[in-house]
């Protein structure tokens, strides 16, 4: 309830009743309403400009966990990128180099991504830097790891051909000669055991009963097991590949067909002395690009290193060959 207040009329000599007018109220309410709408406004508008609202801290503490968590990501790239770079490393320093394959420039395999401007849709906010960075190390570490990969591939397969070529080209002896007793004569001038005129002897003759076996000394196609060439008698041919041809002469007996694939150690033939033959043995050639060479330099495919000095030195001897 309203106080009611009082005035001293001087004229009465009495108390009497203030009455306020209902227009001055009014007016007083009216500038009371708008000062407070406006302080509050004010007070509103100031306090938001420093101070954040719940909502607004909660949202800004999950911005600052998101920036960590792109930090962290960048710690494990950091990681993922220097294994790769290991990788890299090795690839061309040993393995591109061992099978002759060029090293991969440091420009092609980091190479990231030309033409229009993949991280636009990452502009235009406060953290694009740091989103826009991330994808573009990402990329690039990806693209790293697809190149690395095909560089891979492809190491694959040229060890596959080199280990080809080794299976292929005819480095065992063609006879089993664990004793190295077997090797009669190399490779050079020799006595002709027929004219004992000195002669250059073209092969390696192993002296062994006849009807001992005969090996393929790599893989191969048999081009020819035939006698119709003067003075080898039956004699097999393996065409090898990579350029190098085998011949297996003076043999009693055959155990392959023209055509056939063989492999490295597989039974071709037997030891007899048909032809041009003192006595039963096998004369062994190796031919490169149609040119017969030394075959003892091929035997390394199961010799120690003694062995091979053994039979080098017997190879060497000047003595008579048994054609
Ligand atoms: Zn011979």
């Amino acid at each position: 309830m309203a106080k009611v207040k009082y005035y001293y009329d001087a004229d009465t000599l009495s108390y009497r009743k203030i009455v306020r007018k209902k227009r001055t109220t009014f007016k007083y309410a009216t500038v009371f309403i708008v000062a407070a709408a406006l302080f509050g406004f004010l007070s509103f508008f100031i306090t938001s400009q420093y101070l954040e609202s719940p909502k607004e801290r909660q949202l800004s503490r999950e911005l600052q966990n998101m920036e960590l968590q792109y930090e962290l990501l960048n710690k494990r790239m950091d990681d993922a990128i220097a294994a790769l770079e290991n990788v890299e490393e090795r690839d061309n320093a040993i393995y591109r180099l061992y099978f002759e394959a060029n090293p991969i420039p440091e420009e092609q395999r980091r190479a990231g991504f030309g033409g229009v401007n993949r991280y636009k849709k990452f502009e235009g906010f406060d953290n694009s830097q740091l989103i826009s960075e991330t994808n573009k190390r990402l990329d690039i570490l990806e693209k790293g790891i697809v190149v690395q990969s095909m560089s891979l591939d492809e190491i694959a397969k040229l060890a596959e051909d080199k280990e080809k070529f080794l299976e292929a080209i005819p480095a065992i002896q063609p006879v089993s000669n664990q004793d190295l007793t077997r090797m009669a004569s190399g490779y050079g001038y020799r006595t002709d055991p027929f004219t004992k005129i000195r002669k250059f002897h073209f092969g390696m003759d192993f002296t062994a009963p006849r009807g001992t076996p005969i090996y393929a000394t790599g893989d191969g196609i048999v081009r020819r097991a035939d006698n119709s060439s003067t003075g080898y008698g039956n004699h097999i041919r393996i065409d090898h590949g990579y350029g190098y041809t085998s011949l297996y002469a003076h043999l009693y007996k055959y155990n392959i067909r023209v055509n056939q694939r063989v492999k490295r150690g597989d039974l071709i033939g037997f030891v007899g002395s048909t032809g041009r033959s003192e006595a039963p043995h096998l004369h062994y050639e190796v031919f490169k690009d149609g040119e017969r060479i030394n075959p003892i330099n091929f035997y390394y495919g199961n010799l120690s290193p003694e062995e091979f000095n053994v039979l080098l030195r017997k190879a060497s001897l000047e003595n008579q060959s048994l054609d």
